[in-house]
């Protein structure tokens, strides 16, 4: 068996030095369920760094559609949703000539290696994720396995590819850094230096949050909290002006309380820097006027958003297209996959005697 690996384990130690595959671009990938329409959170959080990274990346964006059976397990029309996510990925400027554009589903090497990582993966650390405890106190009625799983298939998704860099919201973080411990213990049980260990990636250099507009916790799809990008002006304006506010600070200077302080998160994304000293000057000296502050930041999001919403109407419709991004995606994500699942395969032993 060891002159088997031993290719492998040279081909991987040559280039993963530094951490560089062979065409010199560091791979880069991440995705997005199709449990709803995209909203500013995923926008923010993930799309506009897939967005930038096209360029100096080797990059593949996924439609997470196996991720949302563990909490929609009855989906309308599974296929609909994720073609929905794929026309705003390219709205949002994702562009097939540069990324590779895949939905998970189509790529059925990620299940092997899922299964692997499985066997690998302990219970008292899965039950111990933040958010597997959160969705298992949401849906008592069904917490299954994939539940459970749902950082062994993240993990599966990322290094599949032996994905480096993967641009996340900062709701990601714990599933990273169990995707970096996937990694590290095949290298460690297999005795090759063979995944790397990807780390999450913002361009703006630390994860994004962002809030709801019901007062707490994230802006989510299955929230129910969001402003969605295909939202038109009229329903982005109703929804800023509804967002929770308080009575207005009493001392200047104070510490905005959350609710506040998410209304300035949403002026930091989207607002200019002048908007956002403006609103916090009027702060602190107790002077703020939260109409003109949701009217401000309304107009802002309705500004960055207005061009998307056009080209999510345009993409959507041309479902011809869109099926062909898929496939054409898909293929390339195949090839990816069935390379490092072949050395995986090897690596454990599954070769002919
Ligand atoms: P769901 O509620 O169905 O889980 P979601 O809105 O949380 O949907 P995901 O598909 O789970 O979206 O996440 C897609 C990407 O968007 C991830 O990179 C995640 O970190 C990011 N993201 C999601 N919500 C936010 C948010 N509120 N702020 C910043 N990033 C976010
Ligand atoms: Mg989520």
């Amino acid at each position: 068996m060891q002159t088997e690996i031993q290719p492998i384990q040279n081909i991987n130690n040559a280039n993963h030095s530094q951490n560089i595959p062979l065409d010199n671009m560091e791979t880069v990938v991440s995705g997005i369920r199709p449990t709803g329409n995209l909203h500013l959170g995923n926008y923010f959080g993930a799309v506009t760094n897939f967005v930038k990274m096209q360029d100096d990346y080797n990059c593949l964006f996924f439609i997470a559609d196996w991720h949302s059976l563990t909490t929609h397990p009855k989906p309308e029309d599974i296929r609909k949703s994720a073609y929905t996510i794929l026309a705003e990925y390219l709205a949002c400027g994702l562009d097939p000539e540069k990324s590779t554009i895949y939905i998970q589903s189509d790529v059925k090497e990620v299940l092997e290696l899922y299964l692997y990582l499985n066997m690998n993966a302990y219970l008292g650390e899965l039950e111990r994720v933040t958010s597997f405890k959160e969705k298992a106190r949401k849906q008592p009625d069904n917490v299954n396995a994939g539940l459970l799983t749902y950082p062994t298939l993240m993990a599966a998704d990322i290094l599949i590819h032996k994905a480096i860099k993967v641009p996340v919201g900062k709701d990601q973080e714990q599933n990273m850094e169990m995707a970096r411990k996937f990694a590290r213990r095949f290298n460690n049980i297999y005795g090759v230096e063979y995944f790397p260990e990807p780390q999450s990636y913002s361009l703006a250099g630390k994860g994004i949050k962002i809030p709801g507009l019901d007062g707490s916790g994230k802006m989510g799809k299955s929230e129910g909290n969001c402003i969605y990008l295909i939202d038109d002006a009229a329903t982005i304006r109703k929804k800023v002006m509804k967002a929770v506010t308080d009575s207005g600070p009493t001392e200047p200077n104070s510490q905005k309380p959350e609710v506040i302080q998410n209304l300035f998160t949403l002026l930091e994304v989207a607002s200019t820097p002048d908007t956002y000293k403006y609103f916090d000057e009027k702060w602190n000296d107790c002077s703020i006027r939260y109409g003109d502050l949701k009217k401000q930041l309304a107009e802002d999001i309705v500004n960055k958003i207005a061009p998307i919403r056009e080209k999510i109407v345009e993409y959507s419709s041309n479902t011809a297209l869109l099926k062909r991004i898929a496939e054409e995606g898909a293929e390339k994500a195949r090839i990816s996959a069935a390379k490092t699942l072949s050395e995986v395969q090897k690596i454990i032993g599954f070769t002919n005697i």
